[in-house]
């Protein structure tokens, strides 16, 4: 690996990681790595963060040929930082890659060189409670040809952004904006991958949403109106069953709903909850207002490494808006999965998911 180290004079000052606005600062390094057909993988860099040059038709500005990651480096009570279960984002990123026929890289390496850089750029990881170093690796198609083909070149490179808690200050649930004629994913789709592709799409349906003053997309899928996730967010349902036993409910692993690192964890760590059933399977809305006429459900929210979860008080649907008790609960599942969680993310609870960066 080549590292270019700049001298201490012309790094940035750090930011307040008390006043972080999401994904808008970056670290001063970055890493990066080329490949084309000919030459194979060139030499791994860490750099200054700096613009690149990149050729007007480089077939990711056409066709969407980007794929990308987002996983979180964590400061721990012990001051060890952490990245959480990192060999599944490689593992999904190898996946988008795949169906964009760009190649393959090697997994347990691209792990080690984010390492090294989240090491190089340590004083940057927040010592703060639901803070962290985003870490967002981006693999894109660089081929200057206009043809709708397989690209002979390729960028990888990796950006860090400190980030605070997702929410807003004095956030306290999300009201859902569901319209069935739009959709995120769809069966023989793309949207079980981080492709950029399946995101600009849905900034018309979010900025519609919150100009009738919703926080969130609730996504749909077909003329049964599955529920397939919330925002760039898997979804859980906690739902008192018929022999009062709580079941939390989250949608299958079909194709259409997306394979969150955070979803899988929490199917797993739920597994070990003696008084919590976990259950993969579809909910459509009309289950959702049956549940709620019954009066069986208890909580809605969203999941990711973004947000950790997001509770859901409001969901509007054709005319409609429904009330979802969420916060209202007396010990949520959702505050007990980001305990849970953060426990992991932070070093309070040895766990392996949590992975020392030296
Ligand atoms: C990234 C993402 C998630 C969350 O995935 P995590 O691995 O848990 O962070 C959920 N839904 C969509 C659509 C996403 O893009």
């Amino acid at each position: 690996m080549e590292i270019n180290i700049v001298s201490d004079e012309e790094l940035k000052k750090k930011p307040d990681f008390t006043n972080l606005k999401f994904g808008s600062i970056f670290t001063d390094y970055m890493f990066s790595v080329r490949w084309d057909a000919e030459n194979g993988w060139g030499i791994p860099k860490i750099d200054p963060v700096s613009s690149f040059q990149i050729h007007p038709a480089a077939k990711c500005l056409h066709y969407g040929l980007q794929v990308m990651e987002s996983l979180k480096a964590y400061k721990g009570i012990d001051k060890n930082i952490r990245l959480f279960r990192p060999e599944l984002n490689m593992e999904r990123l190898l996946q988008g890659a795949k169906r964009l026929v760009l190649p393959a890289f090697d997994s347990k390496e691209l792990i080690e060189c984010i390492k090294r850089l989240v090491k190089l750029e340590q004083e940057w990881v927040p010592d703060l409670k639901h803070a962290a170093l985003l870490i967002r690796p981006v693999y894109v198609g660089t081929d200057p040809t206009l043809g709708v083909a397989v690209a002979n070149s390729a960028l990888l490179y990796v950006l860090l952004s400190p980030v605070g808690s997702f929410h807003p200050p004095g956030f306290k649930s999300a009201s859902v904006y569901a319209d069935p004629k739009y959709s995120r994913s769809w069966p023989g789709g793309s949207g079980d991958l981080k492709l950029g592709g399946n995101y600009g799409h849905t900034i018309y349906i979010q900025r519609a949403a919150e100009k009738r003053g919703h926080h969130q997309v609730l996504w749909l899928h077909g003329k049964k109106n599955e529920i397939t996730g919330v925002d760039c967010n898997n979804i859980f349902f906690v739902v008192r069953n018929e022999s009062g036993g709580i079941e939390l409910i989250t949608p299958p692993l079909n194709g259409i709903t997306f394979p969150g690192v955070t979803r899988q964890s929490i199917v797993e760590l739920c597994q070990n909850w003696k008084d919590v059933q976990i259950v993969e399977k579809t909910i459509t809305i009309d289950d959702v207002k049956k549940l709620l006429d019954e009066k069986k459900l208890r909580e809605m929210f969203g999941t990711s490494s973004a947000c950790i979860t997001c509770p859901i008080s409001s969901i509007f649907f054709d005319g409609s808006k429904y009330d979802v008790s969420t916060v209202k609960q007396d010990k949520p599942i959702y505050d007990r999965i980001t305990n849970a969680l953060c426990d992991i993310y932070y070093g309070r609870a040895d766990n392996p998911w949590g992975v020392k960066i030296d």
